[in-house]
């Protein structure tokens, strides 16, 4: 079975990555037991900091590296807070302050226009030097509720109500929201590509 590293720290996503690429020949390791940090995420757009990420575990670690990144773009925000999604409020990663801050700067915005969608660009390098590395991108559309519901998941659950849904994503059975979600979708659509023919 082929190694291959995780350019993440986060080991929710480790477990994800090994379900959905269980049958493609690899084993996922998160860059984290190797020893390797977080790269520099200096990029203005998903994909380019999902290569960046991507390229530095590969560097690093001598083996294969898969790199996610992902957030949220609200419309009347002009796509904010976007790459800044972890930490929209200042703080990294404090999902309640970024949820009031989100729900104070849509304050009076009528419902049909508080569009919105989730967005995740996996990247997969079969070394550092690659130039043909595997791209994947799911979205996941609908709106921001006037307030949170719900408690599941993390981040911008509670405020999001997918399009065609009436519960918000953290009112959401998990194995559904894998499906719908922008992440699913990416996983999905890499997935497919590795099941075709690579070098
Ligand atoms: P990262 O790619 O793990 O750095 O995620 C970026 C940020 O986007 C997260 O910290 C969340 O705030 C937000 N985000 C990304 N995916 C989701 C999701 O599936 N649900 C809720 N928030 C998400």
């Amino acid at each position: 079975m082929q190694r291959i590293v995780l350019a993440s720290s986060n080991p929710g996503k480790l477990v994800e990555f090994n379900e959905m690429l269980a049958d493609s020949g690899f084993e996922v390791i998160s860059q984290g037991s190797l020893g390797i940090g977080d790269a520099e995420e200096t990029g203005l757009t998903f994909v380019e900091n999902a290569l960046l990420k991507a390229r530095h575990a590969a560097l690093a670690s001598g083996l294969p590296a898969l790199a996610d990144d992902s957030g949220l773009c609200v419309d009347h925000l002009h796509g904010a807070p976007g790459l800044y999604s972890a930490r929209y409020s200042g703080g990294h990663g404090d999902d309640a302050a970024n949820n009031a801050k989100l729900l104070r700067d849509l304050d009076g915005v009528p419902p049909g226009q508080r569009g919105a969608f989730f967005i995740c660009v996996l990247v997969l390098l079969h070394r550092a030097d690659d130039p043909a590395p595997l791209i994947a991108e799911g979205r996941w559309y609908g709106s921001i509720l006037d307030e949170g519901r719900g408690t599941g998941g993390f981040g911008y659950n509670p405020v999001f109500l997918p399009e065609g849904r009436s519960e918000s994503v953290a009112e959401m059975d998990a194995a559904l929201k894998n499906r719908l979600s922008h992440r699913g979708q990416a996983l999905a659509k890499l997935h497919a590509q590795l099941a075709e023919r690579q070098p």
